[in-house]
């Protein structure tokens, strides 16, 4: 089951759909923003 392990060390940084930073993985799955463009769509 070395593959698995592998597939997810391997896997790229999430990145923000809005300005294309790359996120930290402390975020929810179901967010593609950043914590700035978040906190920035309510304008
Ligand atoms: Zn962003």
């Amino acid at each position: 089951m070395k593959k698995i392990t592998e597939f997810f060390r391997n896997l790229p940084p999430k990145h923000c759909s809005d300005c294309g930073e790359v996120m930290e993985e402390m975020h929810e799955s179901y967010m593609n923003q950043c914590d700035k463009c978040l906190r920035n769509t309510d304008i």
